[in-house]
C-alpha cells in the first residue's frame, strides 16, 4: 500500500509544533511502509523537498532518522496527479481541492483520502493508529 502525507495540518498543528502523536504515527508508518511512504506537500513541490527541514525543530531524534526513506513525490496544480490509482493507497491530509475531491470520486478511491483535521480532535494520529489497517 502506498501512503501520501501531508505535512501542514497534519504532522504540524500549527507552524512551530508537532501534532500530538505525530513521532508515533511516522515511526508506525514507516516502520510498517518503509519502501511506499511519499511526501505529497507542498513543503515537496516542484523538485524542491524542503520536508525534513521543517519538521527537523519539532520531530525526535529517532523520528528524524527515518525521515530520509520518504520518497518525493512530482506534481503540479493538485496533488492527485502525484497519486498511482493503480495501487492501494492512504492519503493524509486536511485540506483538498473540489478538484481534488472529484478526481478521487472518479477513480473511485474517496475512501482512501483520510481527512485530518486536528482543530477538531487534536489527537486524532492517535486514533489513526489505533485503527490503522492491518497490512
Ligand atoms: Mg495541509
Amino acid at each position: 500500500m502506498n501512503i501520501y502525507l501531508d505535512i501542514d495540518g497534519v504532522l504540524l498543528i500549527n507552524e512551530n509544533q508537532a501534532a500530538p502523536f505525530a513521532d508515533e504515527f511516522l515511526q508506525y508508518i514507516l516502520t510498517n511502509y518503509p519502501n511506499s511512504t511519499y511526501w505529497l506537500t507542498t513543503h515537496c513541490w516542484r523538485g524542491e523537498n524542503r520536508a525534513v527541514e521543517i519538521l527537523t525543530p519539532v520531530l525526535k531524534e529517532k523520528t528524524l532518522k527515518m525521515l530520509s526513506i520518504i520518497k518525493p513525490t512530482e506534481w503540479g496544480n493538485y496533488k492527485t496527479d502525484a497519486i498511482d490509482f493503480s495501487q492501494p493507497f492512504l492519503w493524509f491530509d486536511d485540506d483538498l481541492f473540489p478538484e481534488e475531491e472529484v478526481i478521487l470520486q472518479q477513480n473511485n478511491a474517496s475512501g482512501s483520502q483520510v481527512r485530518v483535521n486536528l482543530y477538531k480532535d487534536p489527537n486524532q494520529l492517535q486514533k489513526i493508529l489505533d485503527s490503522f489497517p492491518v497490512r
